[in-house]
């Protein structure tokens, strides 16, 4: 816990320019999972100063997958878009204190530095060509902030330690464009102030913005917070995980039937490690997370430990918590309405097959049709007019001994010298159109007797 210092405040502030994905997600975890540990608070912005790109409906879709994750926030969502004034202001002030400047350079001016830079074998950079010219707004003209050439610029980062740059890298950044937009690096400076953002945490890819920024804090007068860059997530062939490595967006997790307990475990370890424990409850992620545990290395997603770890977690569940999330997944299976007590009494039996709930949906679909929809090959396979006669058979013997099948088609079997592996499949495809199911007792007993006649019946009525 942090006694002394400040109250920890980190932020997740995402640009709405597409769905949240899995290293949107780890980063948002991350800072959610510092703040809770240290009883902070958490802040959610939405980056919407590009109105080209960013989407209502992208900012919609990843405060969905926020809440499905169950990354909550204290404060937010914020929108740069209605703040627009408030960075006005900054860069005015920064204008006025001359730590920033008009720039009336057209493309064409910029082409040419460029041009003339590389020439000179240097990397492309704006030459300062307006800064002490002492201008003012113009059509076209941008704001940029005056950086001095000389020294360095250096941040202790919290997870890949001391990193300096030259201030002669860094150019003079464009503060305000042409059009009275604020740029990326001011708005993002802006808000962490003004929210009172102490630890930044985000991907590694932002490390080179990062002395931009640093600049800006020092021209407005403003503490620096701290800074974490963690590492990329990386596809399993060790490139940058993305659309090629197969779904990387939240939403598609949750529409193929995974659970958020199940992604947030795996993002976790996804850079964070405790010891080689795998398996956390979200009180433990937020008892042990901590900084100093995250790795300075890329992490790779690797889909079928996912997978494992959605089926422990599916395992793991009350089937009565899981009735509510797997409506959706049945009707999709062309299961509406549902018989509640029947899936109630299914879902431990078939617990144990599911990895996702599609899955689950699939094993849960047969018991809750009002008939077996026989899956392809099955008939041809186990309901033939050469099967007919042993089907006729199952049913006498299931019909007699309602109360206890089992001995008496333990007794067939052996009448009829075929195995029960030879048996009860034809049992199994007239009872669920399937040739895989739990075991055929419990199908039996999920499905209740008068229903598992019918079936038999009716299966033996449709072989011609
Ligand atoms: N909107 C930026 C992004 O989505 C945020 C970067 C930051 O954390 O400063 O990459």
């Amino acid at each position: 816990m942090n006694e002394t210092g400040p109250k920890i405040k980190t932020r997740f502030p995402p640009s709405p320019t597409g769905a949240l994905h899995l290293g949107g997600a780890r980063t948002a975890l991350f800072n959610w999972l510092f703040a809770r540990h240290h009883g902070g608070s958490f802040v959610f912005r939405l980056e919407d100063t590009d109105r080209q790109r960013s989407k209502d409906e992208y900012a919609g879709s990843i405060i969905a997958a926020m809440r499905w994750l169950g990354l909550d926030y204290d404060e937010g969502p914020y929108y740069q878009s209605q703040r627009f004034d408030r960075y006005r202001q900054a860069v005015d002030c920064l204008l006025d204190s001359g730590r920033a400047y008009w720039c009336h350079c057209s493309p064409q001016d910029l082409e040419r530095q460029r041009a003339q830079a590389h020439a000179a074998g240097q990397k492309p950079r704006y030459n300062g060509a307006c800064r002490e010219r002492n201008l003012g707004p113009a059509p076209g003209a941008v704001a940029r902030l005056k950086t001095s050439p000389e020294g360095t610029t250096g941040f202790a980062d919290l997870v890949k330690g001391d990193i300096t740059f030259a201030n002669n890298e860094l150019d003079d950044l464009i503060i305000l464009r042409s059009d009275n937009s604020p740029t990326y690096h001011l708005a993002v400076v802006v808000d962490d102030i003004d929210m009172g953002i102490t630890h930044v945490i985000r991907g590694d890819d932002h490390i080179s913005n990062t002395p931009r920024q640093i600049l800006i804090y020092q021209a407005l007068g403003a503490k620096t917070p701290l800074f974490a860059h963690v590492p990329m997530i990386l596809g399993p062939d060790k490139g940058k995980l993305s659309k090629r490595h197969g779904a990387t967006a939240v939403i598609d997790y949750e529409e193929e039937g995974y659970l958020p307990q199940a992604i947030l475990n795996m993002l976790a370890r996804l850079g964070w490690s405790h010891g080689d424990q795998e398996i956390f409850s979200l009180d433990e992620l937020i008892n042990l997370f901590d900084l100093k545990a995250v790795g300075s290395s890329p992490s790779v997603f690797d889909h079928d430990r996912l997978l494992n770890l959605n089926h422990h977690y599916i395992q793991r569940s009350d089937p009565a918590d899981l009735v509510p999330i797997l409506l959706p997944f049945l009707a999709r299976a062309g299961v509406n309405n549902p018989d509640r007590a029947i899936l109630l009494k299914c879902l431990p039996h078939i617990m144990p097959r599911g990895r996702t709930l599609k899955e689950l949906a699939h094993w849960a679909e047969p018991y809750l049709l009002d008939q077996p929809r026989p899956e392809a090959g099955v008939k041809e396979k186990f309901l033939t007019p050469a099967h007919k006669p042993l089907l006729q058979q199952l049913l006498e013997v299931i019909e007699a001994n309602q109360a206890d099948p089992e001995p008496a088609l333990k007794r067939l079997s052996q009448e009829t010298g075929l195995k029960p592996g030879n048996l009860l499949p034809i049992l199994r495809a007239a009872l669920t159109g399937r040739n895989s199911s739990p075991g055929i007792y419990q199908v039996m007993d999920i499905l209740g007797m008068e229903k598992t006649l019918a079936r038999i019946r009716l299966a033996l009525a449709e072989i011609d």
